[in-house]
């Protein structure tokens, strides 16, 4: 095994999201090559205009503690999904609509 056979970084790379919210499960795992990989340690890229550096995933709860309703789309939270803590980031992996990245450093209402 070379290098050259795993040249896939350029400096012109785009790096894209390649897990959906659909694929992290409600244990904050996603599947990968056949082994459940937890997303706590990975890190994640935030979308524009923070997106120039990837941020750790620090921290997992459930969702509802911190909402009921997704704060992107609306929908309802169910009861056993994760929300991550990214940074200064809560990061809701909604199934209805898409990873939700919501300012962690503000208070949630009814949480105080
Ligand atoms: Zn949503």
């Amino acid at each position: 095994m070379t290098k050259s056979n795993f040249n896939a970084r350029t400096t012109n790379a785009k790096y894209r999201w390649t897990i959906v919210p659909d694929d992290v499960n409600d244990d904050g795992e996603f599947e990968f090559a056949n082994h459940f990989n937890a997303i706590v340690g990975i890190e994640l890229r935030p979308p524009p205009p923070d997106n120039e550096y990837l941020i750790p995933v620090i921290a997992m709860r459930k969702a509802t503690e911190l909402f009921e309703y997704c704060p992107s789309c609306g929908a309802d939270v169910p009861h056993a999904r994760p929300v991550f803590a990214v940074g200064d980031y809560m990061v809701y992996p909604c199934l209805d609509c898409e990873w939700v990245w919501c300012d962690g450093t503000a208070p949630q209402e009814g949480l105080e």
